[in-house]
Parts: C-alpha cells; sequence; structure tokens
C-alpha cells in the first residue's frame, strides 16, 4: 500500500483489530447472523511521514449518508461546544456580516451557537437525518461530502467564510488531500480553519486502540496534520490541547505567513518528538496492551456470566463495538447495550448482534455489571446511570486498561 498523506510504501504494521464490519452500521433487529461483512480492521505507520492509518478504506458514503451518530446526544460534548464557539466569537471578533461554517456539521450542534449570536451559518454535512434535524433548528444545511470541487464551488459563488470548523473530521476523510485543498480554496485570505481530532499521541499513551475503527482513516497528530496542510499553502499558527475523545489537539489554520505563529506549536511539536511519535517502536507496545485488555476483559465479562450474573453495555458508539467485535464478546456475555439516541434503540450492533435498548430496559434488567463504552464520557455516565439503578453494580471500563468501581 501507498501512504495516504506521503505516497511513501514504507508502512509497518502496529496493530491488527481482526475483520469487523463497519462499526457504526447497527443491524436491524431481525438481521441474520453475518448480515453485516467484515472487512479487514489493521492499522500501519509510515516510517517517512509518521502517519498512523488503516491500511484499508471503505468507501465513506456506505458509512455516512445513513449515519446515526448525532452529536447532541452528549451532555459533555454540546458543552464543549459551546465554550468553543464563545471563544471562536471573542478571540476573532465575529460580528453578524461574519459568515461560520462547519464540514461534518451533524445535526448543528455547533453552529446553533453562532446562530444564537446572530451569525451567519452554513453547515456542510453527508448524512440525511442529522442535516435535516440541523435544518429544522434553521441552520442552513447543505447535504453532500465535502471535497476540492466542492470547495472551489462555493468559493466561485462568493461564500467567504471567516470561520471554517472541522471537528472530528480530519480522520474520517479517506483523501486527505483533496480535503484540505477544499479547505485552502474556500477559506479566504484571513480566514481560519479551527480542527479538532483525536491526538495520535493520546491513542499511543493511553492504549486508546478501540478508536481504531474503519471512519478513522488516519490517526494526526501536529506533525502530521501540518504536513498535509503545508502541501495546500495553510499553516497551524496555534494549538491547544483540549481533554475531548480522551485528549484531542485543537488546531488553528491560516494561510501561510498571514499570522503570527504562537508559542505552543513549537511546544507540542517537541512534545510529540519527545515521546516516540517518529520511531517504529513507540508503536509496537500498542499491540500488546490491547491484548492484555482483552484477555483480562472476556475474563471478567465471561467468570461473571458462569456465575449467574447479568452483564450490560452502556453507549453504543464505535469505539465499544470495536471493543467488543475485538474481545469476541456476544449477546451470550452481554445481554443489551443501552443507549439514549432513539435511532439506535432496537437495532443489533454489527458482529456481535447484541441488541441496542433503552436506558430503561438496562435499568429492568437488573445488571450486577456494566461495561460503560465510551471511557470519555465514562464520569458522566456513571451519574445518569446511577440515579436510575435500583442498586449499585460494578461499573467497568476496559480503556486505559481494566478498571472496576
Ligand atoms: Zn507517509
Amino acid at each position: 500500500m501507498e501512504c495516504r498523506f506521503c505516497g511513501s510504501t514504507h508502512v509497518e504494521p502496529v496493530i491488527d483489530l481482526g475483520a469487523q464490519p463497519p462499526a457504526n452500521g447497527l443491524l436491524p433487529p431481525d438481521a441474520p447472523f453475518g448480515a453485516a461483512t467484515p472487512v479487514p480492521l489493521c492499522a500501519v505507520v509510515c516510517t517517512n511521514c509518521w502517519l498512523m492509518q488503516l491500511d484499508t478504506a471503505v468507501p465513506p458514503e456506505t458509512m455516512f449518508t445513513d449515519y446515526v451518530y448525532f452529536s447532541s446526544f452528549s451532555d459533555t460534548w454540546i458543552a464543549h461546544t459551546r465554550d468553543l464557539a464563545a471563544m471562536a466569537i471573542e478571540r476573532f471578533a465575529l460580528k453578524p456580516s461574519d459568515l461560520v461554517m462547519e464540514i461534518a456539521s451533524n445535526d448543528g450542534y455547533l453552529l446553533q451557537n453562532f446562530l444564537a449570536a446572530g451569525i451567519q451559518v452554513l453547515g456542510i454535512e453527508p448524512a440525511f437525518a442529522t442535516a435535516e434535524t440541523a435544518r429544522a433548528k434553521g441552520i442552513t444545511t447543505q447535504t453532500r461530502f465535502f471535497t476540492e470541487a466542492v470547495g472551489r464551488e462555493l468559493a466561485a459563488s462568493g461564500t467567504k467564510p471567516s470561520i471554517v470548523f472541522g471537528l472530528n473530521v480530519f480522520a474520517h476523510v479517506p483523501k486527505p488531500h483533496d480535503f484540505v485543498a477544499g479547505l485552502a480554496a474556500l477559506t479566504a485570505p484571513d480566514g481560519v480553519v479551527i480542527f479538532e481530532f483525536p491526538h495520535v499521541l493520546s491513542l499511543i499513551r493511553h492504549c486508546q486502540f478501540d478508536t481504531i475503527y474503519h471512519e478513522h482513516y488516519s490517526y494526526l497528530g501536529l506533525a502530521t496534520a501540518s504536513f498535509v496542510l503545508g502541501k495546500h499553502g495553510l499553516e497551524v499558527f496555534d494549538v491547544e490541547q483540549v481533554p475531548t475523545h480522551g485528549g484531542s489537539l485543537r488546531l488553528f489554520v491560516g494561510h501561510k505567513g498571514r499570522r503570527p505563529i504562537g508559542e505552543a506549536v513549537a511546544r507540542v511539536a517537541a512534545e510529540e518528538r519527545a515521546a516516540g511519535l517518529d520511531r517504529l517502536e513507540t508503536y509496537g507496545a500498542l499491540r500488546k496492551r490491547a491484548e492484555a485488555i482483552r484477555s483480562d476483559l472476556t475474563e471478567l465479562v465471561r467468570g461473571a456470566r458462569a456465575q449467574g450474573k447479568t452483564v450490560v453495555g452502556y453507549g453504543a458508539a464505535a469505539k465499544g463495538i470495536t471493543l467488543i467485535n475485538y474481545c469476541g464478546l456476544t449477546r451470550d456475555d452481554i445481554a443489551l447495550v443501552a443507549d439514549a439516541n432513539s435511532h439506535k434503540q432496537g437495532k443489533l450492533l454489527p458482529g456481535s448482534h447484541i441488541p441496542v435498548a433503552t436506558p430503561e430496559a438496562l435499568a429492568e434488567a437488573d445488571p450486577d455489571i456494566v461495561l460503560i463504552l465510551p471511557w470519555n464520557i465514562r464520569d458522566e455516565l456513571i451519574g445518569k446511570l446511577t440515579e436510575r439503578l435500583a442498586r449499585k453494580p460494578d461499573f467497568v471500563t476496559a480503556i486505559p486498561k481494566l478498571e472496576v468501581s
């Protein structure tokens, strides 16, 4: 294979999570076993530009047009993006005449803050259901993927955004150069692009291997993102480390030479080098830690089941589905996975066929063990569950190592 950033063929294996169906493709309740086609899920790293990436690419159309992830279902994420909008309005002195755009604007969870402040907004969102929800909030939304052609078309029609947000989308594009070229064409000379993505440094340090799934083609850091941006005349002028998704980077990007470079850029770059993101042995430890987690978790769950205990999961997010499939757990092990998202309830997790149920059904099951799958919002979920449950179960998280509380 060729590296999707630099084209080098010098790629080395990092971790093989086995063939799995794409994680967000929930199945109808009557789907037969094997209804979802497993696709190899193997991460590799390029030893030329040091991008960690998948060695296969599922076409985005098959994953994102019928997307069932609604950003507004997480209170933590909503609070994070409200603060982000307030910061952007103040830092870049946004006025009602400014236009704020978001690529992959989902259900309008971010742009609604700018709309409320009287600022013009435009969302680009490929999934029909989420785009429709955003429009119902009054957020102008185009239902399409963002590409270089789309960026050029918008620029040619006079669209001049002051800010373009790309939150948790950079890693989701199979053709990063086409995507960044579109942003370079769209962004005004003094315009700003603000990205957020899970930091590969956090993935490596905290063994977040369950964030490796088919939607995430790339696992980014400051150095690798800067490499691609630089090919299209863009540069990172500031960077912040934010706690979302287990440790993310927020990049502030502009056209080259338009803004002074903040001191944080050199600091984070040095941290990545010191952590060895440009050395192969750094990636080698991830596989061994993941195998230890798999063995600890399956032992705990199957031991509890052997004693007649009830084990359930909470949070039918992609990372949890990846973990369950990597561990080979099925509905014999985990009776149900509850999720507050009504679009997921009643469906089956791909691969394991564990049913997705309501939080009420989880409470009725009176579980002994609740496996909290979205460990990044663990405290929020434990708080909500504790209010609902008649007795306190063992709450289990598997990342960065198995923990029972
Ligand atoms: Zn490369």
